[in-house]
């Protein structure tokens, strides 16, 4: 079983590398607050990071790592999503002065860079799903430039070329498509 936590203790002065790894236990949450319960997963997400300590404050830098299934937007085909997320973070320990502030890390809403960190471990679970949600795909891509099918005889027009007349002129419709693609997009 992966864990995404590490000891307080185990963060020096000199840099060390920390390798995180989720389980599916995490996937399953994570996807659930995504709202891409139906996702699976192709290569669980793991954090690789370098960590040190300047006094009671933590740096980490590295990268966020996985992959899913996804379903391109053009075409239709299912594919592998890959990600790897540059991360840079500045922990300071929490001041906060209520009466039991909650143990782990807490990002800034405004800047993922930043964040507090409270109690012996640091539970990188929620940094791990901000960054996730931040570089979520919004238009799924197959491959860059996907071709998407033809929208005359619904080929897949990255595996075969179709013979199709997709002129303007010969699409009366074909505008109208157009327009309603753009006003899709940007209702995103
Ligand atoms: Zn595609
Ligand atoms: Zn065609």
């Amino acid at each position: 079983m992966g864990t995404l936590s590490i000891q307080l203790e185990s963060v020096n002065e000199s840099p060390r590398r920390f390798h995180l790894e989720s389980d599916s236990d995490w996937w399953e949450q994570a996807r659930e607050v995504l709202c891409e319960s139906d996702v699976g997963l192709c290569a669980p997400f793991a954090l690789e990071l370098s960590g040190y300590r300047v006094g009671a404050r933590l740096l980490f830098r590295g990268e966020a790592l996985g992959a899913v299934d996804l379903r391109c937007g053009r075409c239709g085909e299912s594919y592998t999503h890959e990600f790897r997320e540059p991360i840079e973070l500045l922990l300071e320990p929490s001041r906060s002065q209520s009466d039991a502030p909650k143990p782990g890390i807490e990002l800034d809403a405004e800047d993922l860079s930043l964040g507090v960190y409270n109690g012996d471990e640091l539970n990188f679970e929620p940094v791990l799903r901000d960054i996730l949600a931040l570089a979520w795909p919004m238009q799924p891509r197959c491959v860059q430039g996907c071709r998407g099918l033809c929208p005359v005889c619904g080929t897949n027009r990255n595996r075969t070329g179709c013979s199709c007349d997709v002129s303007e002129g010969s699409r009366p419709l074909a505008k109208l498509g157009r327009l309603l693609e753009e006003s899709k997009r940007r209702g995103r």
